[in-house]
């Protein structure tokens, strides 16, 4: 378990690198994230939107993951419990951001192990 967490620590410090508007949120562990949203239309700062990969497990493995904005709370939130039982996740994008983002730094740590191999062998 604590080789998986570290591994996944690494994932998120990788992530942290890219300098993207998406970094785990501090104190928390990496499965919980913080996404700034896209520009506003008044012109104000973004808001950051609290991810949480976490949430929601669904019955066929994996999860829905949570998110506190507004897309989230008042339309994906209340027919997740629906959701939940087809099957089919309601993610809003910043959960679906926060998801490829893991995926694009497990590529990246498998592209460098890789990598690495091949100027062994020469
Ligand atoms: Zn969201």
């Amino acid at each position: 378990m604590r080789m998986i967490s570290s591994a996944l620590r690494y994932i998120a410090d990788v992530i942290d690198s890219w300098n993207l508007p998406a970094r785990v949120a501090p104190g928390g562990d990496w499965t919980v994230w913080l996404v700034q949203s896209s520009r506003r239309k008044d012109g104000k700062d973004p808001l950051e939107h609290r991810v949480d990969l976490l949430d929601y497990r669904l019955p066929k493995g994996g999860f829905n993951g949570s998110c506190n904005c507004e897309h989230f709370v008042f339309t994906l939130d209340p027919r997740v419990e629906e959701s939940i039982e087809t099957g089919v996740p309601l993610r809003c994008k910043h959960i679906r951001r926060v998801r490829g983002l893991v995926v694009d730094a497990v590529l990246e740590k498998e592209w460098e192990t890789r990598n690495w191999r091949t100027k062994e062998k020469r």
